[in-house]
């Protein structure tokens, strides 16, 4: 009779040839793995599982039973599939993996990706030439470089102002070159995008059209910045994702824009996943913006959240402004006027020196 330290030292020989046993047999499977990919042949094959079972189910003498077998295998199985796909993954072009550094896109003076930290303001709709000129000069006496406004604006409502269309790209580009300011604007339909290259200078993907993959990739193949918003609803993973269809088809200039997200939160518009921004910039080399107007939807919020966008190291704040928020023809409740302007620029130049200490 074997003593009890005898049976466990056979145990454990017979533990290190299993062990040897299965990461031979993971060699071969990413052997198999490799000529699969080369023929374009999925990973998981269910036929060959059940051969696999079957020749088990045939040859099994016991003690243990052939289904407490399957188990077994079907675990091996699936943490073998688990490697075919790691090899599968490929390294995104948007990743820190890819390129180390940060990318530095540079628009009209302003760097993005730097370490700088800048605004780019304006009304949520161009509305007419007036009232594009009345901010501009207000951001022009505030140092700020980017103007926004939406020519094409995505409704919830069809009924609602959709925007005056090319106009509109024309309004904001003859006040832009009056003010030397340079002009972000969201393109909703691929077709509009060649035209727009004329009269903007960063193209905005919407949170709406975030994974309208034909956009995307029309985007991506022009030359110009395009700032892409995060999603309603998009996780970061889908959100790096479809930065990936643009910079796939050639852009590199690409920023992000977190916007919030839609949750069970009713206190704000969305909800602005700040920790968004740290977990962009370690996962991408690609700047970050944080839109604090349609995040919270709540002109009390406007400058707690643009501190700590800039606090947590977003290259850029996003915000709405318009000359008489009240008659404004979309988000009339949340955009600022030129007094509260005035205010949230004195409180974000007192914040920037305090943080660049
Ligand atoms: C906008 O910036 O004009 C806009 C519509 O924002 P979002 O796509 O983030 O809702
Ligand atoms: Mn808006």
């Amino acid at each position: 009779m074997e003593t009890l330290e005898q049976l466990r030292q056979q145990i454990d020989i017979i533990n290190l040839q299993l062990l040897e046993l299965l990461n031979e047999r993971a060699r071969i499977v990413q052997e198999i793995g490799k000529q699969k990919r080369g023929h374009g042949i999925k990973s998981f094959d269910p036929i060959r599982e059940r051969e696999i079972f079957d020749l088990i189910e045939k040859n099994n003498q016991g003690p243990y039973e052939t289904k407490a077998l399957e188990h077994v295998f079907k675990t091996i199985f699936q943490t073998s599939l688990g490697l075919q796909e790691n090899e599968n993954k490929k390294i995104l072009l948007v990743s820190r993996e890819n390129q180390l550094e940060n990318t530095v896109i540079e628009i009209n003076g302003v760097k993005f990706g730097n370490g700088e930290q800048s605004f780019m303001m304006g009304p949520c709709a161009v509305e007419s030439i007036e009232q594009v000129r009345a901010v501009a000069a207000q951001l022009k006496e505030q140092g700020v470089k980017i103007i926004r406004g939406g020519a094409y604006k995505p409704r919830t409502s069809p009924y609602d102002f959709q925007g005056l269309g090319l106009p509109g790209l024309k309004i904001l580009r003859q006040v832009a070159d009056e003010f030397d300011l340079a002009v972000i604007s969201e393109i909703l339909d691929s077709k509009d995008v060649k035209p727009a290259l004329d009269y903007v200078d960063v193209i905005q993907i919407g949170a709406r059209n975030m994974q309208n993959f034909e956009l995307l990739k029309a985007v991506g193949r022009v030359n110009k910045p395009v700032l892409l918003k995060r999603g309603l609803s998009a996780t970061i993973e889908e959100f790096v994702h479809a930065a990936e269809y643009i910079i796939s088809e050639g852009n590199r200039q690409i920023i992000l824009c977190e916007r919030g997200i839609r949750t069970y939160e009713k206190a704000t518009r969305n909800t602005l996943d700040i920790s968004a921004v740290p977990i962009l910039r370690k996962e991408t080399h690609l700047p970050i913006v944080v839109d604090i107007t349609h995040s919270t939807g709540r002109k009390d919020l406007l400058i707690p959240t643009a501190k700590a966008a800039l606090a947590i190291g977003a290259d850029a704040v996003m915000a709405e402004v318009h000359p008489d928020p009240a008659t404004a023809l979309s988000d009339a409740a949340q955009q600022m006027n030129f007094t509260e302007l005035q205010e949230f620029m004195d409180e974000m130049k007192k914040f920037l020196m305090k943080l660049q200490g």
